[in-house]
Formats: structure tokens, C-alpha cells, sequence
């Protein structure tokens, strides 16, 4: 096939022991999916209703990329979150089915233009300029969850400058990890190369430009980075 324009690249991120890369096809998010986040941006949980929103495949930042501050805002926030890599998908999928379309785990960011979300959330506007910008999503090297499996007492931490910003226990998630992939097939045809982003625990605050990020998901992966 020829294209009247050059072909955008596949974004893609590495997988820890591969040669070969994972391939992203589309990154799906879920908001409020600890309720000490959701009390500290003052809202509560639906459990029976998760909200999920999108980023663009090539938000993706990788390999410890620098990360440039984004245009448009002066209140950029991290959200730590572990995220989930889907090597299958499928509509309407029951829980064994969602397990088993798991690639792999990793940790990533959910950078957000708080300033923006709040402005959309006065005017009931959607999230995506404050959440699907450029450079939003930087994610760790993934994990084949054929070697690792992250359970209620792994811990997600994230520290800025070698201080400590957020920390919790993925047992704190309202939606576990296969909850989340079965709703989200009711709403969405999943495919391999799909990213979900499960949600962040308290402590959201602003990242400025020079501030060295660490976060990690216990045991599986590690992200370091920097706000340029
Ligand atoms: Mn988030």
C-alpha cells in the first residue's frame, strides 16, 4: 500500500528480556479507581458505574525518554499507575477470558493538565485536552505476565526528586485489574496492543520542569524520568 503521506511510526514499548518490541494500539484509562484519589479531587466512587477515558497511542513516551513540559498549562500533574498490556481482546469477555488476554504489566503516568480538567469538569466539557495531550503517557518496560503476577499486597509508589509522592497497595483498586478489562470490553472491542492505565492512588501533585520522577510497581517494574 502506498499512503499520500509518509506512514506515522507504530508506537511501541520495550519488554524486559525480548528483542521484540510491544506494540501499542490504543491506551485506555480509568479514572477514580482508589477512593483516596477520588476523595482528594473531591469526588466519589461509583463502583457500579467505572469512567474511563483514551489517549492517543503515540502519548506514549518510552525507553526513559525525556519528558517536555506540555504546552498549554501551568499546573501539569502525576499520576502513577500500573499499567496492563493486552496480547488478545474481544468483546463482551468473561473474567478467564480477560485474564488470559494479559500480555504483560508495567508502570506509567497518567500526566495530567489539572488546570484543564478542572476548566472541563465547570463546563461538563470531556477530558481530552486535559488528559490526551502529547507526551502524556510515559510508560516503563513491560513484563510478561507469564513471569510475574501482581497480587492485593504489590505496592505502586511514585517519588519526585527522592521524595516520596504517592504510595499504595494495588488491593486498594476499586476495579481490580480483570474487572476493568471485562467492563471495558462491554464498551469497546479490545485488541492486542491495547493499553489500560487502572487508575492512581492519592497524592496527585505538579511536576515542574528540572523534577526527576521514580516510580515503581513493586517487584515488576521501575520508570525513571525527567520533566524537561
Ligand atoms: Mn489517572
Amino acid at each position: 500500500m502506498r499512503y499520500v503521506i509518509d506512514t506515522p511510526a507504530v508506537p511501541s514499548l520495550p519488554v524486559a528480556g525480548r528483542d521484540e518490541r510491544f506494540p501499542v494500539r490504543r491506551v485506555f484509562c480509568i479514572g477514580r479507581n482508589y477512593a483516596e484519589h477520588a476523595r482528594e479531587m473531591g469526588a466519589t466512587v461509583d463502583a457500579s458505574a467505572p469512567m474511563f477515558f483514551c489517549k492517543p497511542a503515540d502519548a506514549v513516551v518510552t525507553d526513559g525518554a525525556d519528558v517536555a513540559y506540555p504546552q498549554a498549562t501551568s499546573d501539569l500533574h502525576h499520576e502513577v499507575e500500573m499499567v496492563v498490556a493486552l496480547k488478545a481482546g474481544g468483546r463482551d469477555l468473561d473474567a478467564s477470558q480477560a485474564s488470559a488476554a494479559i500480555f504483560g504489566y508495567g508502570v506509567g503516568l497518567d500526566l495530567t493538565r489539572r488546570d484543564l480538567q478542572a476548566i472541563a469538569k465547570a463546563k461538563s466539557h470531556p477530558w481530552d485536552v486535559a488528559k490526551a495531550f502529547d507526551h502524556s503517557a510515559p510508560v516503563s518496560t513491560l513484563r510478561p505476565a507469564s513471569e510475574v503476577s501482581p497480587n492485593a499486597d504489590t505496592t505502586i509508589s511514585l517519588h519526585v526528586n527522592g521524595t516520596s509522592r504517592q504510595h499504595a497497595r494495588l488491593g486498594e483498586m476499586v476495579h481490580s485489574v480483570v474487572d476493568i478489562v471485562v467492563t471495558l470490553s462491554t464498551l469497546f472491542e479490545l485488541k492486542p496492543g491495547d493499553l489500560i492505565f487502572t487508575g492512581t492512588p492519592a497524592g496527585v501533585a505538579a511536576l515542574q520542569r528540572g523534577d526527576r520522577f521514580h516510580a515503581e510497581l513493586e517487584g515488576i517494574a521501575t520508570l525513571d524520568g525527567r520533566i524537561v
